[in-house]
């Protein structure tokens, strides 16, 4: 091959490296169905990675991501269970092992699954099963997904768990004291294993959305409490997935590895 065709394909190969830095890598992204975790499958998807996408209950709109995406799986496994959160490992173990990912555990976990009480109510008057569910999900089934990754994520370099969390964590506001206990604990499980996992090179860090536009957001809200979440903000606009997405991308990269440990708030300044 002449020097300049060589220059070329090596330019040419430094290029797909830089636009696809996930290229060969398995993520499992829980919640990927609709909102925060659909967009950050799909931009993991565009970056290179394999997918697998967790969901709950909305199996079309799984169905029609993973369908849309050029390697992606759906899985339907409820967080909270056990069984259901090492059927996504299983899968991100079994599913590409043609696709140049080879077989093996993910290099790439995403806990984002969860849940909100949209009655949005005071501790004085949080019902029992309400904060129970509100913990199944959000701090059981974010504790399951974790140590399943603790275990089966791949060492060695290119190693990311990240957890997405909530802003709330530091602006407290009445009316979310459950959801914002568990989001507070899953930092604390994730800030304690990114030490944990020393000699892995793998890195634990969480991104902590504000008011993001989901229906998890909007669900229980009048255009009152909406409209204070815009004025509030120093951006005067609400978060969108596509705001958080690019974060969590970041992170999930071999440039990141020097941050680990750390929670990074995507909240356009409210707090
Ligand atoms: P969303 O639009 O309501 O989507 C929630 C996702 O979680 C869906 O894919 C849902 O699956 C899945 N899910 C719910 N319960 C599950 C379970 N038991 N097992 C497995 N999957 C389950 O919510 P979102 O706003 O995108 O929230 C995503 C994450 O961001 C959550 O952890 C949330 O706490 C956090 N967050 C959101 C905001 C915000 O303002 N939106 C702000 C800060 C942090 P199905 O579609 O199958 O139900």
């Amino acid at each position: 091959m002449a020097h300049a065709d060589v220059a070329a394909v090596a330019s040419a190969t430094a290029t797909a490296a830089a636009s696809q830095p996930l290229a060969g890598r398995v993520a499992i992204v829980t919640g990927a169905s609709r909102g925060i975790g659909r967009a950050i499958a799909s931009h993991l998807s565009s970056l290179g990675a394999s997918l697998v996408l967790g969901y709950a209950s909305s199996t079309a709109d799984a169905a029609a991501l993973a369908a849309s995406l050029p390697r992606a799986v759906a899985v339907r496994a409820d967080v909270s269970d056990e069984a259901g959160v090492r059927s996504l490992f299983a899968a991100a173990e079994t599913s590409f092992s043609n696709s140049g990912a080879g077989g093996g555990g993910p290099h790439i976990v995403v806990v984002n699954a969860g849940v909100l009480d949209d009655t949005y109510p005071t501790v004085a008057t949080t019902k029992t099963e309400a904060f129970d569910r509100v913990v199944a999900v959000n701090l059981r089934g974010a504790f399951l997904c974790l140590r399943e990754a603790a275990n089966r994520v791949r060492r060695g370099g290119g190693g990311r768990i990240v957890a997405v969390t909530s802003s709330v964590v530091g602006s407290l506001p009445a009316g979310y004291a459950a959801y914002t206990a568990t989001k507070a604990a899953v930092e604390a499980l994730v800030r304690t294993m990114a030490k944990e996992l020393k000699g892995t090179r793998i890195t634990a860090n969480c991104v902590a959305p504000g008011a993001t536009a989901t229906d998890m957001f909007f669900a229980g809200k009048s255009e009152e409490m909406v409209r204070r979440n815009v004025v509030s903000n120093p951006m005067e606009r609400l978060g969108e997935p596509g705001d958080i997405a690019p974060v969590v991308g970041f992170l999930c990269t071999d440039a990141a590895e020097w941050v680990n440990g750390q929670v990074i708030r995507a909240n356009g300044g409210y707090v």
